[in-house]
């Protein structure tokens, strides 16, 4: 689904990313997973298309996403901090992506509310927040507000969702639960979730795939398995 193919960044004189190369397939679970500051956050930013590569591509299907418009990306982004809008309820924060559409604001009202409100439901569902549509997001949890977040990028019905530590300002009790949780959604979406973590546990309890990043290279890909049993170097031994 997705190629990256001899990726390079520099910021100024800092060389970041050195050669990443990597096939992501659809349906998967991928996690890059590596200490602070490795270069996972960079590399995600770049198949958003946030960021430009200094030299190498992301194909999307065979094509470089560098020349789709934005709104033909086959991403959308969770991030750390879930840039919910406080000032709406769920309901609107779920629902702001479709509003957006051209498509759906040249239908009649009537018939957009009807699929904007099935479709909500949907996701909310998905996300375990049926009975949470006219709630104040600001007056939930850390966790009830990442589910907002990620029903309202799964609404607009990406091939991709790529997430920057998501899980990272939970406490350690609720990071357990949505580890699972994210696993369940990311099945029941039938997408592809890319997933960034420092975390050891987050990745070898989630991931199908897991790209082991130090220093601006990806030093192993393997499943959760591959990796703990069978590290290709000591630095991947020790971090896991
Ligand atoms: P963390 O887990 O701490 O977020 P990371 O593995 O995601 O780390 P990146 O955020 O990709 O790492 O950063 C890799 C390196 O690139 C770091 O040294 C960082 O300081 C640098 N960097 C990232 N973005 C920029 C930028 N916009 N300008 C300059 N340097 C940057």
């Amino acid at each position: 689904l997705i190629e990256l193919k001899g990726i390079t960044k520099a910021f100024g004189g800092q060389v970041v990313l050195k050669g990443i190369d990597l096939d992501i397939y659809e349906n998967e679970f991928v996690t890059l997973l590596g200490p602070s500051g490795c270069g996972k956050t960079t590399t995600l930013r770049i198949i958003g298309g946030f960021e430009k590569p200094s030299s190498g591509e992301v194909l999307f299907n065979g094509e470089s996403v560098a020349d789709l418009p934005p709104h033909k990306r086959p991403t959308n982004t969770v991030f750390q901090r879930y840039a919910l809008f406080p000032h709406l309820d769920v309901y609107e924060n779920v629902a702001f992506g479709l509003r957006l559409k051209k498509e759906y604001q040249k239908m009649p009202a009537k018939a957009r509310e009807a699929l904007i409100e099935q479709k909500v439901s949907k996701y909310l569902q998905m996300v375990g927040l049926v009975g949470y549509e006219n709630r104040s997001v600001h007056k939930m949890s850390g966790g009830q507000q990442q589910r907002v977040a990620i029903a309202r990028a799964l609404i607009n019905e990406p091939q991709v969702l790529l997430l920057d530590e998501p899980l990272a300002a939970l406490d350690l009790k609720l990071r357990q639960e949505m580890q699972y949780e994210l696993k369940e959604i990311q099945r029941n979406a039938g997408i592809t979730f890319i997933f960034v973590t420092h975390d050891q546990e987050e990745a070898l309890t989630m991931s199908d795939k897991i790209v082991v990043m130090n220093e601006g290279e990806i030093l192993q890909v393997g499943t959760p398995e591959d990796i703990y049993n069978e590290p290709s170097s000591r630095f991947v031994a020790g971090f896991i």
